[in-house]
């Protein structure tokens, strides 16, 4: 028996740039930048965006060939609640994906490319190998320059206004020989990890007919070494496709972000007219505390959450959602939601009622307390119980400390209970962060000494 075989070649061999640094003056610079992009750009901050996000960039930075794996870098994937089509990686490692790249792209396969792209400029440590060609640049006056000879477009200048050193336009881009570099080891980099690469030149394409006011940012600081396409196409000819690494997800993922608010515009951004989701799913380990919310409002204004009961809450606190066991009333950007679900609240105050248990309020807030925390593992009662009249009548108080899953910090949870004429436990509960609980507690106060109850 006869079996033919077509020679595919050899792939080509990439050897990373001269570069003067070390990889944990990578580590060190990627860590600056992102803390600044994490002040200034509106992350998502979705969950089961981030796990998809995650799951596909592991799968790619696995697939990176060993003579290019740096065991300083980590590698961390978060969404930017951003229109334009872009995506950049930060020395060492941090990667940011605009929620446009996702919406544009037309799968999977296209999504990894980009994302195989930037993994290559990380791992052949293009921005430091930029700096090194500009010697006179010290380490640490150097930031913003290879933050933004990486990022380009809006958070290239963030990045470089937050840092001392402005940079010329030259700096804003790779060159071309950087680009055909992180094009070819991206092909590779997705047949190692059982994607097709040229879903990474069809991305390409998609990029460019995409035009108008959304391509041009990744353009503009990746640009096309010429003939793109061709030559990615011409490797992946030479690669193979090692298994089949989709997740099947990616259908799922875009209906979910067609679901969501439109995505701010980098102008919008540029004004200072986003603001990140509250929820705070980092992996990147740097601390976040971009959370704007606004303070309670001195004015109040009455609610009637359930027919039997009135509230008076400060003006800018909406309710946010309903449930079968209570009320939502907070800030803009003091929740997160999902879907029209209410996942979880950051500042704000909430009113529901429970089932009764043993008929002793303070035994029964005990239950609910352990209640809540099946669903919040780090609750702590800081304090005992006090007495404390709410609507007239008897009622109690404490004082609960929680870990927030979603923003890494303490928060302070203000919980009071009476009992409805039907024997049910009504809560009033208090969330606020543990450095703003000084401003929060009175307002608290204040909200639980407004309830009045009318359950005869
Ligand atoms: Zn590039």
């Amino acid at each position: 028996m006869l079996t033919l075989t077509l020679s595919t070649g050899a792939q080509t061999k990439i050897t990373a740039p001269k570069n003067n640094y070390s990889p944990a003056d990578d580590v060190k610079l990627g860590r600056e930048a992102a803390g600044e992009v994490v002040k200034e750009l509106p992350l998502l901050n979705d969950q089961r965006l981030e796990d998809y996000v995650e799951t596909v960039g592991k799968t790619l930075a696995a697939a990176i060939p060993p003579e290019f794996q740096h065991p300083e870098f980590r590698y961390t994937f978060d969404m930017v609640n951003q229109k334009e089509i872009n995506a950049f990686a930060l020395p060492g490692g941090p990667m940011f994906l605009n929620r446009g790249m996702i919406e544009a792209a037309k799968s999977e396969g296209e999504v990894a490319g980009v994302m195989a792209h930037e993994l290559s400029h990380v791992a052949l440590r293009h921005g430091t190998a930029q700096a090194t060609k500009g010697q006179k640049f010290q380490i640490g006056s150097v930031l913003g320059q290879i933050a933004g000879a990486i990022v380009g477009g809006t958070a290239g200048s963030i990045i470089s206004q937050g840092t001392q050193f402005g940079l010329g336009a030259a700096f804003l881009k790779y060159s071309r020989e950087y680009e055909s570099q992180a094009d070819i080891l991206g092909a590779q980099i997705l047949a190692r990890a059982g994607y097709n690469p040229r879903e990474m030149a069809n991305m390409f394409k998609t990029i460019e007919s995409e035009g108008g006011g959304r391509g041009p940012e990744w353009l503009s600081s990746h640009p096309n070494p010429g003939n793109r396409y061709d030559a990615i196409n011409r490797e992946a000819g030479m690669l193979r496709v090692q298994g089949n690494a989709s997740t099947g997800q990616f259908q799922d993922i875009q209906a979910r972000l067609r679901g969501m608010p439109p995505a701010y515009t980098a102008e919008q951004i540029a004004k200072g007219q986003a603001k990140s989701n509250p929820q705070n799913t980092s992996n990147t380990g740097s601390a976040r505390t971009s959370v704007s919310v606004a303070p309670p409002s001195s004015q109040y204004r009455a609610s009637s959450p359930f027919s039997f009961l009135r509230v008076s809450l400060p003006s800018n606190w909406a309710e946010v959602s309903g449930g079968d066991t209570g009320i939502t009333y907070a800030p803009e950007g003091g929740y997160r939601a999902s879907s029209g679900r209410l996942e979880g609240v950051t500042h704000g105050f909430q009113i529901g009622v429970a089932k009764s248990g043993t008929g002793n309020l303070q035994q029964d807030t005990e239950q609910l307390v352990a209640a809540f925390a099946q669903s919040n593992p780090q609750l702590r009662r800081q304090e005992g119980y006090s007495r404390e009249t709410v609507a007239g009548r008897t009622g109690v108080r404490t004082t609960l400390t929680n870990q927030s899953d979603i923003t890494g910090q303490t928060e302070v949870i203000s919980l009071a209970t009476t009992r409805l004429n039907d024997g049910r436990l009504l809560f009033l509960v208090g969330v606020a962060p543990q450095r703003d609980a000084g401003t929060y507690n009175d307002v608290f106060k204040r909200v639980r000494q407004s309830v009045q109850l009318n359950d005869r």
